[in-house]
């Protein structure tokens, strides 16, 4: 694949309106003197994306902030697919959220949905913590390319002060790659509008890369340095419309000195149609069928953008 390649800060378009580089993730690389630190990382800004799938609902607020930001870390990890395929992550667990789902398919399409506990979810702390949220449970990432690849699927406890966290621990216990991660969502006091960001930085294995090799003390100075780095991001960086991200990555790393690659689009998109739903309701039996209908009809909902389909029976 052959990548567009960008030096900042020269990108980083004044002409660009804000908020303009919206529901994109931006794959970057952190050069170094010898463009050999193997640091790559992802960055991503969901605007009207993660509105629109978080406004389908009517989510207490809580749950849209766990939501948005699951939505900005499917959409790091899903971007990272070399095959067209989807990848799925979805934490099960017993506490006020009991379900959460969020998956991409390529070319960029996102979706999400949340099931929790509303007294639960009312009776949370400020700043509780994801073990406070979920209670006991897991959190999966499954990753389906096709046919001809076989599927895979990593899982990790619920733990941790946050998502950020528990995805880092994730990638710690089932990919061994050692990574970096920080997530956010917000909700516009004025406006109403959800909007979620995030990046995400990783240590490739020496090599994975190309180009010629660091000294190891270098490397692992290199990689604690963009970890340090990724940890000192406030919250608001991630999400002000009005700061590029282009602008934020040369923010963190212009020491060493960042290139970013060609953006991947990001969209809200569902793969529920009117065939799939009436094959759900033709596996029940007739006795089922009839216990369901109401004036000779069902209504199906579907779970992840809220769209309703009525089937005659
Ligand atoms: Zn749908």
């Amino acid at each position: 694949v052959s990548e567009e390649k960008i030096i900042l800060p020269e990108a980083s378009g004044a002409a660009d309106a804000p908020g303009a580089a919206d529901n994109e993730v931006k794959p970057f690389r952190i050069e170094g003197e010898m463009e050999a630190m193997d640091v790559r990382g992802r960055a991503v800004r969901l605007g009207t994306v993660a509105d629109q799938i978080l406004s389908a609902h009517d989510y207490p607020e809580r749950v849209a902030h766990v939501v948005g930001e699951v939505l900005a870390l499917t959409a790091l990890l899903g971007s990272m697919l070399k095959f067209e395929g989807s990848l799925t992550i979805q934490a099960k667990a017993a506490g006020a959220i009991t379900l959460l789902v969020a998956d991409y398919h390529s070319p960029g399409e996102l979706r999400a949905y949340a099931q929790y506990d509303a007294a639960a979810v009312s009776a949370l702390g400020e700043g509780a913590t994801m073990t406070e949220i979920f209670g006991d449970g897991f959190l999966a990432m499954t990753i389906d390319q096709g046919a001809d690849m076989e599927r895979y699927q990593g899982i990790v406890e619920l733990e941790g002060k946050d998502l950020s966290d528990c995805a880092e621990n994730y990638f710690q216990s089932s990919e061994q790659t050692p990574s970096a991660v920080r997530l956010a969502a917000s909700k516009n006091p004025l406006t109403g509008h959800w909007r979620a960001g995030g990046i995400m930085v990783q240590h490739l294995a020496q090599g994975d890369d190309g180009g010629d090799r660091m000294p190891g003390k270098d490397r692992k100075e290199a990689w604690q340095r963009a970890k340090i780095l990724l940890g000192s991001v406030r919250q608001q960086e991630l999400l002000d419309p009005a700061l590029e991200l282009n602008e934020l990555l040369y923010r963190l790393y212009h020491e060493d000195g960042v290139r970013v690659f060609r953006p991947i689009h990001m969209v809200r998109g569902c793969r529920c149609s009117r065939e799939k739903l009436g094959a759900v309701i033709a596996n029940f039996s007739s006795g089922d069928i009839a216990e369901m209908a109401e004036d000779g009809k069902i209504k199906m909902t579907c779970e992840f953008c809220n769209k309703v389909f009525e089937f005659e029976v």
